[in-house]
């Protein structure tokens, strides 16, 4: 059977992106939560600057809290001070990103694109040097929120540049959520045979209702990762346009249901997403959580006459 490997990433990407501000025995919870369910790598913070990105702003705290066990916990990181600070905690795999566009990489972490790219393979560098793993997301690889449609020759020279750096994996990352799926089919394909045999990951958000059709099409193309958030996690209903990440438990109903294994448990994962849902104060947006699996665990009970 094939396995598709999830990242799971609602403690980073998911609540950095809420106005819900959770406090660390409720981050700490969440993680375990998804541990408890399966997971095995997790983005547990980011170390970035906690005035630009209050959510963040514990990330030293959340780790430490973190159980030690055969897990690979991820901590992002910008630059080369936060992989300072990363690399001080016990996290494994320090997670780079660049930006395919100077705008974006501007206004996201003050580096231009080839700045950022730059930076992130001496991240991938540090981490190795220290013994942790080290791993690039290129974001906005579908698209840029200020300068529009991204070339794919752009992201594929990224991808090569990402890959000589050591490394673990690369991933492309529809950061606004503007991809479909020929995009995400054409452009996993033509990163993989250009950085194999180093495997791609996947980060998507449902920006638009095409996260999970693109996940499908990253699957088919041969992403070996695929990134989610519990819940769906990660859209903020203040800030216009914005959406979560796909959400874990619908990634992972859709995959196994079409016989391809996660190593996630859907009805813990339904428990956690449903124990998430009054922290965070209102729906999420998943639905395998709302709708239940199928079929059902148990068999539901029929009254005689019931249905006629
Ligand atoms: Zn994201």
């Amino acid at each position: 059977m094939r396995t598709i490997e999830i990242v799971e990433v609602s403690p980073r990407d998911g609540l950095q992106n809420e106005t819900e501000i959770l406090s660390v025995d409720h981050k700490v919870m969440l993680v375990k939560s998804v541990i408890a369910a399966g997971a095995r790598r997790i983005e547990v913070a980011s170390f970035v600057n906690p005035a630009r990105v209050p959510q963040m702003a514990d990330a030293e705290a959340v780790v430490a809290g973190l159980p030690d066990a055969q897990l690979v916990y991820i901590g992002l990181v910008l630059n080369h001070r936060g992989a300072a600070r990363a690399l001080a905690t016990k996290v494994h795999e320090l997670g780079a990103v660049c930006v395919t566009t100077d705008t974006f990489a501007m206004r996201n972490q003050g580096q231009t694109s080839t700045q950022s790219i730059d930076i992130a393979c001496d991240i991938v560098g540090l981490a190795r040097a220290a013994g942790r793993r080290g791993q690039i997301t290129i974001a906005a690889a579908f698209g840029c929120p200020f300068e529009g449609v991204v070339s794919p020759d752009r992201v594929v020279a990224m991808a090569r540049q990402a890959a000589a750096s050591g490394a673990v994996e690369v991933a492309l990352a529809d950061t606004i959520g503007v991809a479909v799926p020929a995009e995400v089919t054409a452009l996993v394909t033509r990163v993989r045979a250009e950085i194999a045999p180093l495997p791609v990951r996947v980060h998507l958000h449902n920006t638009r209702n095409t996260g999970l059709a693109n996940m499908w099409a990253a699957v088919e193309a041969g992403a070996a990762t695929i990134d989610s958030s519990l819940g769906g996690l990660g859209g903020c209903p203040f800030a216009p346009g914005a959406a979560g990440n796909i959400p874990t438990e619908d990634v992972v109903y859709l995959l196994e249901r079409s016989g391809i294994a996660t190593g996630l448990d859907l009805d813990a994962l339904i428990d956690a997403a449903k124990w998430l849902t009054p922290i965070m104060g209102r729906p999420l947006p998943g639905m395998v959580s709302k709708a239940g699996r199928f079929p059902p665990s148990l068999p539901p009970i029929v009254k005689k006459g019931e249905y006629a």
